[in-house]
């Protein structure tokens, strides 16, 4: 696969350089040259597939050049190892649900199938890297899980010490082996600025190979196609079309949808539903694209993103156009009191339990079929497992809610950190004494 940079400055490169540089250097974001169809004949019988059939016949098409057909199914072996079901809620809300994987929430797809094919990369070249990653909660878990026992990769975790959740907290700190925490006195930002000065560092790049799981990396955006697909092969004998409702953040969730369409998924429509950091549904109504900075805190928090990170791409699938974008993604959000008031109505009505994110999905997909006719049937997309989420589902329902007992399980392991002052000169001996 030839990628190209969105801000057309920097040389294409293959799939395997895409991943292990992030970024190219002119700082835009890694896309395809050429987006494949898959042929009609998968999609007329694409209901006959499981989840790992159809990731197979998808990133096959993608990455056929460069990894081989059973290397690519040992790989999704190990990485799309958990189901995303489909529920039906009522007769046309259906809900995706993608927290079935080891950190509960729906960024365990990208961050473990980048893991493997990282691992894979790494063992033909017999080379070692070390990951350093900033999380404000639910990325560090899916990394950690997704990486841990990663032949020739360590990976370290900065975190704001007391600004996790317990259960986020405990994903991070309880694995141990190739995965370390550090707990930084200070904010995400301060975090994500010690990351950021450890990669620029001549002293540490002269030493260690460093590498990046952030977001915007090209395999973790591939393995999210896979999650739409198996929906839609579940939603085909429906008859109906079909729209996909996405509660965005940085919009690496809707793009994978969007790629999945450019594949040839037959869909309608995409909802794109945000908090009250509505920058992509602004945009889509005003035609200007205007930032919030700083971003603004809300219950949905793992949505609260004021320059969404992945809008690039996602401009990129429709060439630029914001007329053709609108032809196909609509935008809407809803503010904290709404999400409340979504969650409990989810439980009345249905006997269901929603965290905010995926509420405000629901709430995107309600607006949209009440609006329009019954022509349509929707999937709302479930990111996270309610329990991740636990006092503010509590302060929202009024009783504490069911915890699954993985949850209940990790609450009870020990957590080992270090924690350091934040202070880039600690960083860095630390760094020194501990990569690989
Ligand atoms: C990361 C995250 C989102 C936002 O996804 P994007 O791909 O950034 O738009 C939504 N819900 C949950 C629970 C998340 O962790």
């Amino acid at each position: 696969m030839n990628l190209y940079s969105t801000n057309h400055l920097s040389e294409d490169v293959n799939f395997q350089e895409a991943i292990f540089r992030g970024l190219p250097p002119d700082n835009g974001l890694y896309m395809p040259s050429f987006i494949p169809t898959l042929p009609s004949t998968f999609w007329d019988s694409v209901e006959k597939l499981s989840l790992q059939e159809i990731a197979f016949e998808i990133s096959y098409t993608l990455l056929k050049e460069e990894i081989s057909a059973d290397d690519l199914k040992e790989i999704i072996e190990k990485s799309i190892d958990f189901a995303a079901p489909v529920i039906g809620i009522s007769e046309n809300i259906h809900c995706l649900e993608l927290f079935h994987g080891p950190s509960m929430a729906f960024k365990d797809f990208g961050a473990r199938f980048m893991a493997a094919v990282m691992s894979y990369f790494l063992k033909k070249s017999e080379k070692t890297i070390n990951i350093l990653v900033a999380t404000s909660g639910d990325t560090g878990g899916a990394v950690a899980q997704g990486f841990f026992e990663s032949n020739n990769i360590s990976v370290t975790i900065l975190y704001p010490e007391g600004k996790v959740s317990d259960i986020q907290e405990k994903q991070l700190t309880t694995l141990g082996k190739n995965i370390q925490a550090v707990e930084i006195d200070g904010t995400f930002d301060d975090c994500q600025a010690l990351v950021k000065k450890a990669f620029l560092d001549e002293d540490l790049r002269a030493n260690f190979n460093l590498a990046s799981a952030n977001s915007i990396n090209i395999a973790r955006l591939i393995p999210q196609s896979f999650y739409y697909v198996a929906a839609y092969a579940q939603m085909k004998r429906l008859g109906k079309k079909i729209v996909f409702s996405v509660p965005s953040g940085n919009f690496g969730n809707l793009t994978a949808g969007l790629l999945a369409m450019k594949m040839g998924m037959p869909v309608d429509t995409f909802i794109a539903a945000t908090n009250v950091n509505k920058v992509v549904p602004e945009y889509l109504e005003s035609g200007i694209y205007t930032p919030i900075s700083p971003s603004i805190s809300t219950i949905s928090n793992a949505m609260d993103v004021g320059n969404p990170s992945n809008f690039p791409r996602m401009s990129a699938i429709f060439n630029g156009e914001l007329n053709q974008m609108r032809e196909v993604v609509k935008g809407t959000f809803f503010d904290d009191n709404q999400t409340r008031e979504a969650v409990k109505e989810i439980y009345s009505k249905f006997e269901y339990l929603t965290c905010p994110h995926s509420a405000i999905a629901y709430l995107g997909l309600k607006e949209f079929l009440e609006e329009n006719n019954s022509e349509y049937v929707g999937v709302f997309l479930s990111t996270a497992h309610y329990a991740k989420f636990l006092p503010e589902m509590e302060s929202i329902l009024g009783f504490t809610p069911e915890i699954p007992e993985r949850l209940e399980v990790l609450l009870e392991k020990t957590k080992i950190s270090t924690k350091l002052k934040n202070d880039y000169q600690l960083f860095k001996a630390f760094l020194e004494e501990n990569l690989i």
